[in-house]
C-alpha cells in the first residue's frame, strides 16, 4: 500500500466539527449570518428583505454619518488606507496620538490608548496589568472579552452574582489577606440585559479593600453620560475608577477600542498590551471617522443626538409595555425580551424577519441555557413610525408563539 493510498482512507481529523454542527442545525440553533446589502441604517435591507433593524449597536446612526464618511475620505485621500505596520514599530501616525489626546480630553482623564477594538483593549489591557499571583473579582454577566483577558492573565478569577455588591464584598472579606494585587472589574451596561452595573458602589468597594477598579464601557460609550462619556460620567464616579475601556465600534460608528486612565498606565500599556504590540494598528480611515465622532459628541449636535437616543428608547419601551412585553432589567435601549427556549428564541426571531422586523435571538453561549432572549435595540436614528411598526409587529409575532 502507497503512503498516498493510507492517506486517502484516513479519517477526516476534522470530522468531529461536522458532526458537532450537524447536531447544532438538528437542535435548531444554528442561524446563518444575515446578509447585509448596502448601509447599516434603521431600515434597511438583508437577505434582500427591507426589514426594521433593531439590531444594530449603532446607537447614534453614526456608521453612515456624512460628517465621519467625509473624514475617512479625506484620510484616505492625504494618508492611504493602511497603518503599514503595529504601534511600536512604525505604525504610530500622528492620527492615532491625535485621537488618543482627543478622547482623553472628551473623557476628562490623563491620557488614552486606542486598540483595534473593544475586545483587544479588555483582552489586552487586563492581561497586561495583572499576572498570576493577582486577584480578579468579576461579574458574571461581564463580557467574553474581559473573561478571556482574565485567563491570559493566570490571576485568580472570583465571580460575583450578577451587580450583586453583597456578593462581591464577601469575596473581598474572604480574599483578605491575599497577597496580591486585586481588580474589580465590571462591564458599564450589560449588554444582554441592558442593565447599568452599581459603580458607585462597586468603587467604594475597591477603595476600602485597595483594589483597581475597571469598567467596560462598551455599551455606555455614546450612550450614558453628558454627550455619552461614558457610566463614570453618568453615576458621578470621576477619578474613582482608575481604568475605563470603551468601544470606537457601537455608537461611534466606526471600529475600534480604547482604554483611559493615568499616563502612566497609559504608557505601560504601550510597552506590555499585546494586541497593542502584535497586531497593526488602525487604518487613517478609521482613526479619521472616530475622530469626526468625537468632535461630533462634543457638540450640541451630538448632545442632541444622545438625548434622541433616549427619547426613542422610552417611546419604544412604552409601546412595548402596553403590548404586555416586560422586559424588567433594561435600564437602557437595549430591549430584552425573554423567551427562555434557545430554539424557541430563533424561530420568534426568523418568524419577525419575515414580517419585517430584525432582531437577533440571543441563545447559549452568549447567554445561559434557558435564558434565551431576543434582543432589540434602539437607535437615535430611528423614526417614531418604525419603532411603532416594529412594535405592533412584535406583538402579532409573538402571540401565537405565546410569547407575549
Ligand atoms: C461589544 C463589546 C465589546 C467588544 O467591542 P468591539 O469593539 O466590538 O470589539 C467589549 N465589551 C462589551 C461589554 C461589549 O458589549
Amino acid at each position: 500500500m502507497s503512503e498516498t493510498g493510507a492517506m486517502t482512507t484516513k479519517r477526516n481529523p476534522l470530522e468531529y466539527v461536522t458532526e458537532a454542527l450537524n447536531e447544532l442545525r438538528a437542535k435548531g440553533v444554528a442561524p446563518k449570518l444575515r446578509v447585509l446589502e448596502g448601509e447599516q441604517k434603521p431600515v434597511c435591507v438583508f437577505d434582500g428583505r427591507e426589514v426594521i433593524n433593531l439590531a444594530s449597536n449603532n446607537y447614534l446612526g453614526l456608521t453612515s454619518d456624512k460628517r465621519l464618511r467625509k473624514a475617512s475620505i479625506e484620510a484616505v485621500r492625504k494618508l492611504g488606507v493602511g497603518a503599514g505596520a503595529v504601534r511600536t514599530i512604525a505604525g504610530t501616525m500622528k492620527l492615532h496620538m491625535d485621537l488618543e489626546e482627543q478622547i482623553a480630553k472628551f473623557k476628562n482623564v490623563e491620557a488614552c490608548v486606542v486598540f483595534q477594538s473593544g475586545f483587544t483593549a479588555n483582552a489586552g489591557t487586563v492581561s497586561a496589568v495583572l499576572g498570576k499571583e493577582d486577584l480578579i473579582i468579576s461579574d458574571e454577566l461581564n463580557h467574553a472579552s474581559i473573561i478571556d483577558g482574565a485567563r491570559l492573565s493566570k490571576a485568580t478569577i472570583k465571580v460575583f452574582k450578577h451587580k450583586d455588591v453583597a456578593d462581591c464584598e464577601r469575596i473581598l472579606q474572604e480574599h483578605a489577606s491575599f497577597p496580591g494585587k486585586k481588580l474589580i472589574i465590571t462591564d458599564g451596561v450589560f449588554s444582554m440585559d441592558g442593565d447599568i452595573a452599581p459603580l458607585p458602589e462597586l468603587c467604594d468597594l475597591a477603595e476600602k479593600y485597595g483594589c483597581i477598579m475597571m469598567v467596560d464601557d462598551a455599551h455606555a460609550s455614546g450612550v450614558l453620560g453628558r454627550g455619552g462619556r461614558g457610566t463614570v460620567d453618568h453615576h458621578q464616579c470621576h477619578g474613582r475608577v482608575h481604568i475605563q475601556v470603551g468601544t470606537l465600534s457601537k455608537a461611534i460608528g466606526s471600529m475600534g477600542g480604547y482604554v483611559c486612565g493615568s499616563r502612566d498606565l497609559i504608557d505601560f500599556l504601550y510597552l506590555r498590551a499585546r494586541p497593542f504590540l502584535f497586531s497593526t494598528s488602525h487604518p487613517p480611515a478609521t482613526a479619521a471617522a472616530c475622530a469626526a465622532a468625537f468632535a461630533l459628541l462634543d457638540s450640541p449636535d451630538g448632545e442632541k443626538l444622545v438625548k434622541k437616543l433616549w427619547a426613542n428608547t422610552k417611546f419604544f419601551k412604552r409601546e412595548l409595555k402596553k403590548r404586555g412585553f416586560q422586559f424588567k432589567t433594561s435600564e437602557t435601549p437595549i430591549v430584552p425580551i425573554h423567551v427562555g427556549d434557545g430554539a424557541k428564541a430563533y424561530e420568534f426571531s426568523r418568524k419577525l424577519f419575515e414580517a419585517g422586523v430584525f432582531a437577533p435571538a440571543v441563545a447559549y453561549p452568549t447567554v445561559a441555557e434557558g435564558k434565551a432572549r431576543l434582543r432589540a435595540m434602539v437607535s437615535a436614528a430611528h423614526k417614531r413610525e418604525h419603532l411603532l411598526k416594529a412594535a405592533n409587529i412584535l406583538a402579532e409575532v409573538a402571540k401565537p408563539l405565546g410569547i407575549a
